[in-house]
């Protein structure tokens, strides 16, 4: 039995469904005997072999190698410390790994396809992966369709399924049954889960999901999305492995020295274990020296940014479009329910004869016809809770027919829909056929500078006359005075068809007869002034790019803040017909484009790019998607189609402009955090190898032990990074121009400051190992070692901003950080207590004294960063000042 040969109501039979959908009974029954709509994900990475990757690091395995080696020497503390700082270090690398795996996995849930399905009677939008067999779904322009279904109801359906079928072209659905056997191309009245909808709408009924669809049969597992690695992170990486280099180069050099020395010095020492405590200490160097925990803790950071911005309402699809985002520079919005509230309401309407503004008499002719045009030409509609289904600016039409007292579901039960042409908004029109008053009428509504063209007669006084100039003049004056009041109009038109016609095409929408406009508010969102001057103050610009009329879209973005005095505002056709050039030239000075094209978005988007700005842009429909990807960061309205979400980087669930002001926020602040990470690591590793290569030159014994700097290693590695990733927004986040996506890691001044830091952390160490010296050797040891750890530690309060100082801050305003600060200090306690320290080289005669001149050096050279910090932040400000007012002297 195949589905494609029956009729659409023996398959509503064979799937024991109707017309109603399925009861919630029946629906948890059939979940619970076939499961979810949903392919497997494939297998991820086990705990287990994650912790198994981590030991295959180099570094590790030649430690591992030394730990084994001194456990054959019979010295086992040594070799049990390194394994356990090993096993600690794989295990914060595995821990970290999963939490930015699972927080990544919480947004593609949260990003995941719905469905528009009819349960009970009633429509609801549910997950894609909770439909079962029997369910009846709706379908619609940009709708990826989530299951397999053979078709009850079809309006000029095409779908493009070319991943099943290899066909490139859409192709046009049907209901009908079809006879014998055929291929899967040809089952024109079936869909398929995965296939895109391009065009119309349709009613299925859902006759296979999960793994029995025609997709599900080819691809049973679902890739699971690799994670893709930001601009920062590949430069990162590339960086790190220099380094790496650099690094081991220096290790092989303090080998060689400690070894010439070894044997040019004539104390009697034990050869093999000097040899092998040189090649310890030379590891011990290059793990202490290498950042390796930094790539984690950017990815950590990036995905702890992505949890705030989906609170904010900002879905990111990926985590290279966090760092994106914060250096965006030129936002392209839609206006409709982006910026204004998409709460439309009826406020006015116009006939011809000009009798009244209002509907309130409907025995006149040329009322009763605008009425019905306004409520039938028309898909929306009130659910049983008065909830309003559709789209706003029809459900505005048939509120204000409820609300004039003419209830539109009675004028829609008088005149049955026969037939309709969807709306789209490259056409801007949209078109039923109804049984009006027993004849068949042709209703059409749309933008009416659209609609004017396609009338050639009016109706005025009861009567169908031809559409004089002046008459047109006259209405189009009045789409003037509505849209300069920045209301949004649309205009309406009838005409009667034949008797034999049951379809619509794209020809009955000409020569029609012109009926009247109505007009509607759609007030600015509250919130939307202060975010446009907040994307100003940030050096962000900010474009309207809307399919509403001119004078409507000029007068909302002038009230709204984002259309200065001397800006332009073009429309589609302005736009096309300008030279490359020529728009290149006034770029700068349009901030409205109005009525424009998919193809128009694409063109401004290119414009801007090639401008050196970060374009970020919005969209919703089926034609927006290329424009979205074309975009740095394509922004797709939590309302829009599938199409547009999977094109763009990022998904607005509440639709709001604020939310995308707020999420950039975000995405500077996570950058900034980033980067105190970066400075975090680099300064205190720096600080290592300065007194570690001063010793070596000046001829000291080795300021740390190869154990001591390993534990170091361990305690301030990630934790006070990931810590430091947690800052909140520094106050002027907004108030300084985008960072240019192309900056170097260490631009900004911070390769200033790790030198800085990394220098008074280095230099106190070296301090304190010569006062400890003049005690013993061993003591200087013991206060290089309990010194550099300290400053390491207490870094993180200096690491916390880079230009801002910690009094200023606050020093409880990170609980991270302080629980970070309380983690590393309570691990270097470990060191103090009587049996561990032996371990760690601090001899018994380290006391009171040694350890206050220890920390005091600490606290002195995290004081000092403090100072360099307030010096390097009057800088910067001015130099971003000058920047700034440079770029923009308004
Ligand atoms: P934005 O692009 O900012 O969201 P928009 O919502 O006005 O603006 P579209 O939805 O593409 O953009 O609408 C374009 C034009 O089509 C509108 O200005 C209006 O004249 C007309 N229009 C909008 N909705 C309908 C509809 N449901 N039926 C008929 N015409 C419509």
């Amino acid at each position: 039995m195949q589905y494609y040969n029956q009729s659409s109501q023996e398959t509503l039979k064979l799937t024991t469904s109707s017309t109603q959908g399925l009861s919630n009974k029946e629906v948890e029954q059939r979940q619970s005997r076939d499961g979810f709509n949903e392919l497997k994900e494939k297998e991820k990475t086990s705990t287990w072999q994650l912790f198994i990757e981590t030991l295959k690091d180099p570094m590790v395995i030649i430690l591992l190698l030394v730990a084994f080696v001194q456990l054959f020497l019979g010295e086992f503390i040594e070799s049990l410390v390194i394994f356990i700082v090993l096993m600690i270090n794989s295990a914060v690398a595995v821990i970290q790994t999963k939490r930015a795996e699972s927080s990544l996995d919480a947004l593609r849930q949260m990003s995941a396809p719905s469905a528009k399905v009819l349960r009970q009677g009633e429509k609801k939008a549910i997950p894609a992966r909770e439909l079962v067999v029997g369910d009846i779904v709706s379908l619609e322009a940009g709708d990826f369709i989530p299951a397999d279904g053979r078709l009850i109801e079809v309006q000029n359906l095409r779908v493009e399924e070319g991943m099943l079928t290899g066909e490139s072209e859409p192709v046009e659905k049907i209901s009908d049954s079809i006879e014998g056997e055929v291929g899967l191309g040809d089952r024109k009245n079936m869909v398929f889960s995965s296939s895109l909808v391009v065009y119309g709408r349709a009613d299925f009924v859902v006759t296979a999901i999960a793994t029995q669809t025609e997709i599900g049969k080819i691809a049973q597992l679902l890739e699971t999305a690799e994670a893709k690695q930001t601009p920062l992170q590949q430069k990162l990486e590339k960086f790190g492995k220099q380094l790496g280099w650099a690094i081991l180069a220096l290790c092989a050099l303090i080998f060689a020295v400690q070894i010439l020395r070894l044997f040019t010095s004539n104390q009697v020492v034990d050869m093999q274990k000097a040899i092998l405590d040189s090649f310890m200490f030379a590891v011990a160097v290059a793990v202490a020296a290498i950042p390796e925990a930094l790539s984690s803790v950017v990815t950590i950071v990036l995905s702890v940014g992505t949890n705030k911005m989906a609170k904010q309402h900002a879905i990111m699809r990926n985590l290279p479009a966090v760092e994106t985002l914060g250096s965006t520079s030129v936002i392209c919005t839609d206006k409709t329910g982006t910026l204004t509230q998409n709460k439309m309401t009826v406020v006015e309407t116009f006939l011809p004869s000009a009798s009244t503004n209002q509907l309130t008499d409907l025995k006149q002719a040329d009322q009763k016809l605008l009425l019905n045009a306004m409520v039938l030409c028309n898909d929306s509609s009130f659910s049983n809770e008065g909830q309003a289904l559709g789209d706003p600016t029809e459900v505005a039409l048939i509120a204000y027919s409820d609300k004039i007292g003419h209830p539109y579901q009675s004028l829609r039960n008088a005149s049955a829909r026969l037939a309709e042409f969807p709306f789209d908004s490259e056409r801007k029109l949209m078109s039923t056929l109804n049984d009006f008053e027993g004849e068949k009428t042709i209703f059409v509504k749309g933008g009416p500078d659209v609609l004017f063209t396609r009338c050639n007669r009016i109706f005025l006084d009861g009567q169908v006359q031809s559409l004089t100039p002046e008459l047109k003049a006259k209405f189009q004056e009045q789409n003037e005075i509505f849209s300069r009041k920045a209301l949004r109009v649309l205009a309406y038109a009838y005409k009667p068809a034949a008797k034999a016609q049951d379809e619509l095409t794209l020809e009955d929408e000409q020569d029609l007869i012109l009926i009247g406009l109505s007009a509607m508010i759609d007030p600015p969102r509250e919130a939307v002034y202060d975010s446009i001057a907040e994307a100003k103050k940030a050096g962000i610009r900010t474009i309207m790019i809307t399919g509403d009329h001119k004078t409507t879209a000029q007068a909302i973005a002038k009230d709204i803040g984002l259309m200065d005095e001397d800006d332009r505002a073009v429309t589609g056709q302005e736009l096309d017909a300008m030279s490359d050039e020529e728009l290149r030239r006034e770029l700068s000075n349009i901030s409205v484009y109005a009525r424009v094209s998919p193809e128009n978005k694409i063109r401004i988007v290119r414009a801007w790019q090639q401008d050196h700005q970060v374009t970020a842009m919005t969209g919703d429909g089926v034609n927006d998607a290329p424009a979205l990807k074309q975009a740095d960061i394509g922004i797709a309205m939590g309302s829009g189609t599938d199409v547009a979400k999977d094109a763009s980087s990022m998904i607005l669930t509440d639709d709001n402009f604020v939310s995308i002001v707020t999420a950039v926020g975000i995405g500077r602040t996570v950058y900034d955090n980033i980067k105190k990470s970066i400075s975090y690591l680099f300064s205190g590793n720096l600080g290592a190898i300065i007194a570690i290569v001063f010793a070596l030159i000046v001829g000291w014994v080795n300021p740390f032990t190869a154990l001591q700097l390993l534990f170091i290693n361990l305690v301030n590695d990630s934790v006070p990074a990931i810590a430091l990733g947690m800052e909140k927004a520094e106050p002027d986040v907004m108030a300084k121009p985008p960072r240019r996506l192309d900056e170097g890691i260490f631009a900004n001044g911070l390769m200033r400051i790790i030198l800085i830091r990394g220098s008074l952390i280095g230099v106190a160490a070296i301090i304190s190992q010569y006062i400890g010296q003049k005690t013993s050797v061993e003591m200087g040891v013991a206060m290089a070692f309990t010194t550099l750890i300290l400053a390491r530690t207490l870094q993180t309060f200096a690491a916390r901003s880079n230009s801002q100082n910690i009094l200023r801050l606050g020093l409880t305003t990170n609980k991270y950080v302080l629980g970070a600060v309380t983690f590393c200090l309570a691990l270097y306690s470990l060191t103090t207590l009587p049996f561990l320290r032996e371990i760690f080289s601090i001899p018994a005669s380290f006391g009171w004294t040694e350890w206050v001149c220890a920390a005091g050096l600490a606290v002195g050279a995290v004081i000092f960063m403090e100072i360099f910090k307030s010096l390097n932040g009057i800088i910067e400000r001015r130099r971003a000042k000058l920047v700034f007012d440079k770029k923009y002297p308004k």
